[in-house]
């Protein structure tokens, strides 16, 4: 039976590959990490001894490295000599849109098929299944990785041709590190002017300065029982991977000369979070930063 070649297996292709075997594909996994490797292994997976190995034979390909140079460096280094060429080969990473067109073209160069479908939702919605796959390749290419998306997501969605689904993921994300920022902003000034936060969050989640940041994720204890704030911040998604993601999206900004301010400061403020060692805290423990509260 063909396999499905998975190379990444940290804290969210662990769990994505583990949804593949869980839906019946037998999955030849590949990481440098010899624990990561176990925990596959545990699984469900194949182990591989290499990506090349991993590869071989395999109609389908899935990719969940840490950022465009290791995506570069796999794909051009093993991944291309070794995949069939009736492979879908598909990227989950989060990378820069300019790598991820680069290297989608190298692929066609070699008359292989690839996508870019980067996710949203953190380790939970990894480990549950529940991803938003954003797509980018021809309409051909995603018909082919859909059923495999679907093993490992909720929402799989085309964004258009190659490098789409890393710029949707890019600008979905610059918006929500800004919004998160307004939203704490918002609860420091409530409360300062005499307001309750739950009193506030009562009126705002229902009046026109309601967002995700404020109704799923409020980044002050109490309204949203299950968002990372009501835990020390602890858990979620890390505000060093939302610097990571606001880093991108200036980076694709400048390409295109887009003009974002807000984008902009919300990246330094991130900077200086993670500088001031709030980098593995939620995101929303930015908070603390605006307030003056943090160490
Ligand atoms: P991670 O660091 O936990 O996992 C990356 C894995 O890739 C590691 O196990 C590492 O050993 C492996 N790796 C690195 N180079 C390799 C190589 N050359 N060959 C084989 N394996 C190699 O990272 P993660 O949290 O799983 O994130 C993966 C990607 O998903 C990132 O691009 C990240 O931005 C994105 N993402 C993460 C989250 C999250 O909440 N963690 C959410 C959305 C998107």
């Amino acid at each position: 039976m063909p396999h499905v070649a998975f190379i990444g297996l940290g804290n969210m292709g662990s769990g994505m590959a583990a949804n593949l075997a869980k839906a019946g594909r037998e999955v030849r996994a590949f990481d440098l990490s010899a624990a990561a490797l176990d925990t596959a292994q545990k699984n469900g997976a194949a182990k591989a001894a290499s990506a090349a190995d991993a590869v071989k034979g395999a109609e389908a390909v899935i990719t969940m490295l840490p950022a465009g140079k290791h995506v570069r460096a796999v794909y051009e280094g093993e991944i291309f000599a070794a995949a069939d060429q009736n492979a879908i080969l598909i990227d989950c990473s989060t990378i820069d849109v300019a790598t991820a067109k680069s290297v989608g073209a190298a692929a066609a160069a070699k008359g292989l098929a690839m996508l870019d479908a980067p996710v949203s939702g953190g380790i939970a919605a990894a480990n549950g299944g529940t991803l938003t796959f954003m797509v980018g390749g021809t309409a051909d290419h995603f018909a082919r990785a859909e059923p495999y998306l679907k093993q490992m997501g909720k929402n799989v969605i085309r964004a258009g041709d190659s490098g789409a689904g890393q710029a949707a993921k890019v600008c979905n994300n610059m918006l929500l590190g800004i919004s998160m920022i307004g939203t704490c902003e918002a609860f420091i000034l409530a409360q300062k002017l005499g307001l309750d936060p739950q009193t506030f969050f009562d009126i705002s989640s229902k009046a026109s300065g309601q967002s995700w940041s404020m109704t799923s994720y409020c980044p002050v204890p109490g309204p949203v029982p299950s968002a990372p704030s009501n835990r020390d911040y602890e858990g979620g998604f890390a505000a060093a991977l939302m610097l990571k993601d606001l880093k991108l999206a200036l980076e694709a900004a400048q390409g295109v000369e887009a003009s974002v301010p807000m984008g902009a400061q919300a990246e330094s403020l991130y900077q200086v979070f993670a500088g001031l060692g709030g980098a593995g805290k939620d995101f929303s423990a930015i908070i603390k930063l605006l307030d003056g509260s943090w160490k």
